[in-house]
């Protein structure tokens, strides 16, 4: 898996767009977002072009993640956060606007303003053992 002629994260990766590197592995690297909803966005990507998570190979999700938790306390840290969110949208629908896979890594604080707009609601037992029967079933033919 190379990367994409028309990918704005591929061409970051090449270097062809300019870009405020943070760090590098042999399969990720992490740079600024350059319009971040919090001070200290950072995003951290494959250096392959993958356009969801589920394109993926788990070494490559591994080796993504593996460079994102070693980057996250440091970012939370230099910009002094009490926390920080890990953030990786899937699909148009799952708010992906960028095609190529990225993690967001977002340091808070108390009053920043920022809050996940997602109304939780009390689901029937029922309805919770047969969607976990179903992923257990395809997990178990994958
Ligand atoms: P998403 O909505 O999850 O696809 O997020 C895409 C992110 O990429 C947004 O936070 C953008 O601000 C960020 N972004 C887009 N273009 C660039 C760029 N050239 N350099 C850095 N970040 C970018
Ligand atoms: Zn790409």
């Amino acid at each position: 898996m190379a990367g994409d002629r028309d990918c704005i994260f591929c061409k970051i990766v090449s270097g062809e767009i300019p870009s405020v590197r943070i760090a590098e592995s042999k399969e990720a690297c992490a740079f600024m977002d350059i319009a971040p909803i919090a001070r200290g966005h950072i995003l951290v990507i494959p250096r392959d072009h993958y356009e969801t998570i589920s394109d993926m190979p788990p070494d490559a999700v591994a080796a993504l993640f593996r460079l994102a938790a070693r980057i996250a306390p440091q970012a939370q840290h230099a910009v002094g956060a009490e926390g920080l969110n890990v953030l990786q949208n899937n699909g148009r629908v799952a708010g992906q606007v960028v095609g190529h896979v990225h993690v967001h890594l977002i340091p808070r604080r108390g009053g920043d303003g920022l809050h996940w707009p997602w109304p939780a609601r009390q689901a029937a037992s029922q309805e919770l053992r047969q969607i976990a029967d179903d992923v257990i079933s395809r997990l178990t033919n994958s």
